[in-house]
């Protein structure tokens, strides 16, 4: 007998389970619309050239490769809070933000759930109803007890606003509230400017705590733009957690860089809350990996290499924009009746489709079409060359 004889199979990742099937179906045609990553029109993974610019400064010079500090490079960190709070805000001038370099998104979330474990152990998480689904893993996992905040609404193709609202209503003071900063995954609807108004309002009268995820940032209407609600939040006086991810913005999905910030009260308490978040970090990973904050550090810190990443960014968010455009005219050409217009009224990579499970699986067996059994498709990875075939074979199964 085995010490794990009794170790049970874990079920497997849904998105990444897609990935196997589709790297096995011998469909030519075949489309991966499952995975959230963000192709260019010939359906490449794009290298960005502010990054190929920042790799080559760095390998004209080349550095040995020491430890990190526990809580990364000084100078990503300083990039990650001007880019989340604004360069020369009161929160990064007078000192109150604890900033830690993190691995990837993910790695912001966890070192930021597994803290807040420790200062708020008996405390509920909402997540939005649906989310990203690991959101709901990662807080399990941290130990917490994980519902969720009405959120989406199928039959109105939106946001169930009176509903989330009520949710946020109903919980109990020091709940912790995980809300996605813009471009929610994986339905593409996000609240307006005054509904975040409200939930910030709420927010602060119930006295949650909330964690916002910032995944996409740039991906919406632009990076002040999808970054604004963070100030609604600064100018409430309420102390919060950000997560960033690098992963999409910067194309950088496999250096994983992300990172974590906590807004506290003062520059004291954020002193006192960085050295908790670097023992998470510490007896997790002891410090982060060198390469990938150090591009996105430079890129960000030299103003020629941000100005280009900027116009990298825009050339993708506007591109998948102009796919979403062609996909609700696609489809009418395909001979789609009904109107799939709200495609267009929905942001970021994904697009929540309407499609049923039966209609989702029926694409990928028998088209090749890869989305997720909840009609989740990325938008990002469409094209000029297969967006044809992804319209007519979605007409088909409608
Ligand atoms: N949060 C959301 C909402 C996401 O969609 C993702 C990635 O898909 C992440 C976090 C994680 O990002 P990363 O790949 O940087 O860990």
């Amino acid at each position: 007998m085995s010490l794990f004889t009794a170790v049970e199979m874990a079920p497997r990742d849904p998105i990444l389970g897609l990935n196997e099937q589709y790297a096995a179906d011998t469909n030519p045609n075949k489309v991966n619309l499952g995975v959230g990553v963000y192709f260019d029109d010939n359906g490449k993974l794009p290298l960005l050239q502010c990054v190929q610019a920042a790799e080559k400064a760095m390998m004209d010079k080349p550095s040995a490769r020491g430890y990190l500090p526990i809580d990364g490079i000084v100078a990503y960190d300083s990039a990650v809070k001007s880019l989340v709070f604004g360069e020369g805000s009161e929160p990064v001038t007078s000192g109150r933000v604890a900033t830690v370099q993190a691995i990837g998104g993910t790695g912001g979330l966890k070192i930021g759930a597994d803290f807040l474990k420790k200062v708020s152990p008996d405390a509920k998480v909402l997540i939005s109803d649906p989310s990203w689904e690991n959101h709901r893993a990662l807080f399990t996992n941290a130990g917490f007890v994980v519902d969720t905040y009405a959120y989406y609404d199928a039959a109105k193709r939106g946001v169930n606003f009176e509903g989330m609202l009520a949710s946020l209503k109903a919980a109990a003071p020091g709940t912790i509230v995980v809300l996605h900063a813009c471009c929610h995954n994986p339905t593409g609807y996000d609240i307006t400017p005054e509904q975040w108004d409200q939930v910030v309002a709420v927010v602060k009268a119930q006295g949650l705590t909330a964690f916002l995820d910032m995944a996409y940032q740039g991906f919406g209407h632009g990076i002040q733009e999808d970054g604004a609600v963070i100030q609604k939040f600064v100018a409430a006086g309420l102390n919060f957690f950000v997560s960033t991810s690098f992963s999409k913005s910067f194309s950088l999905y496999g250096e994983r860089v992300g990172g974590l910030s906590v807004l506290c009260a003062d520059k004291e308490e954020a002193s006192r809350v960085l050295s908790q978040l670097k023992i998470v970090i510490r007896t997790n990973y002891s410090n982060p990996p060198t390469h990938g904050g150090a591009v996105v550090a430079a890129v960000l810190g030299n103003p020629e290499l941000r100005a280009l990443w900027e116009k990298e960014l825009g050339e993708m968010r506007v591109r998948i924009k102009a796919m979403r455009q062609k996909l609700v005219d696609g489809l009418k050409a395909a001979g789609v009746q009904q109107d799939m217009s709200f495609i267009t009224q929905q942001i970021g990579m994904f697009s929540y489709s309407g499609l049923s499970k039966d209609q989702m699986v029926r694409l990928r067996t028998e088209f090749g079409v890869y989305g997720t059994d909840t009609g989740r498709m990325c938008v990002a990875a469409l094209n000029s060359k297969n967006i044809d075939y992804v319209c007519q074979s979605i007409a088909k199964v409608v």
